[in-house]
């Protein structure tokens, strides 16, 4: 729960605020862009909400804020509770993004899809009554694919209450003793009908994102896009095998997506073409290498 005494200075005033114990995830920011912004080393309130739209995108990002560093001077229950009613938050086919980001994963984000043959969650958020309600009114969770060791959090409660299957890649395993589920090497895996494991070692040895539909990539801390420059990103620091992550950037252009959604950063659709032109410009801008024909 934030505390109004550790409000930084840099929140212009009004109702809501980020306190000093903000741990910069940007996940206040990836809900509410027209309310918070990164300033140094923390987000802040650049502007109250002035509708209520805006105000309802507030509290889902002070309900989602994985360390509780949002407040308010004075709480609308109301809006509050239709902002919790509002998780999981639909995207696209089925997919939606889950929030309650957990502090176990430096406020991952984390996702579910609705599946015919199963229903998956991606990473995991906190364990919560609301959340396992709304996955059981979704039919459950069959597998919960785990993109790498830093964002398992709370997979393994999720996984003992649903009977999911885990899966995670052997080289990041240790996060995750009992997986149900491991995937060895470097090859992409068919897990289920439609969905593929990636392995893309890089930012760990164990890295890997999952390809559904041909159309989502769920990719973990491997890939994102960056807003400010309008272009993907992907890890500069906290890497493992750069060699490797540049390997692991290149085989995903052998892949057709038009969504990247993300662990940390923001999520993106684009038509198959544009997100290969873009993929492109991360490998010339980062390492170099020459344009690649597809
Ligand atoms: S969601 Fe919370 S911890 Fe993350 S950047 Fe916003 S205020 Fe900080």
């Amino acid at each position: 729960m934030a505390n109004l005494s550790k409000r930084l200075q840099t929140n212009v005033e009004g109702n809501f605020f980020v306190d000093s114990t903000c741990i910069d995830c940007d996940t206040c920011r990836q809900l509410a862009p027209l309310t918070f912004i990164e300033d140094g080393d923390y987000s802040t309130v650049f502007r109250q909400p002035e509708t209520a739209k805006e105000e309802l995108a507030a509290y889902q990002a002070l309900i989602a804020c994985p360390v509780g560093s949002i407040g308010t001077e004075k709480k609308d229950r109301k809006v509050f509770l239709e902002a919790q009613a509002s998780f999981p938050l639909p995207i696209e086919c089925g997919v939606d993004y889950v929030g309650f980001n957990s502090e176990k994963s430096f406020g991952a984000n984390s996702y579910f899809i609705k599946h015919s043959q199963g229903n998956w969650l991606v990473d995991s958020p906190r364990f919560l009554k609301h959340l396992v309600q709304a996955f059981e009114e979704k039919g459950g969770i069959r597998f919960i694919f785990l993109s790498h060791e830093d964002d398992v959090a709370e997979a393994a409660r999720y996984a003992k209450h649903f009977n999911a299957i885990r899966i995670i890649h052997r080289a990041d395993a240790s996060a995750m003793p009992g997986a149900e589920q491991v995937i060895d090497g470097e090859n992409s895996v068919h897990v289920a009908p439609e969905f593929v494991c990636i392995p893309v070692p890089g930012h760990t040895p164990g890295s890997m994102a999952l390809l559904y539909k041909n159309r989502f990539l769920f990719s973990g801390d491997h890939l994102w896009w960056n807003p400010n420059l309008q272009q993907l990103g992907t890890p500069e620091r906290l890497v493992w095998d750069d060699a490797q992550l540049k390997r692991s950037v290149k085989k995903l252009l052998t892949h057709s997506f038009e969504w990247v959604m993300p662990g940390h950063g923001e999520r993106i659709h684009l038509p198959h073409r544009e997100m290969k032109n873009a993929l492109d410009q991360l490998l010339q801008r980062r390492w170099n290498l020459q344009s690649l024909p597809f």
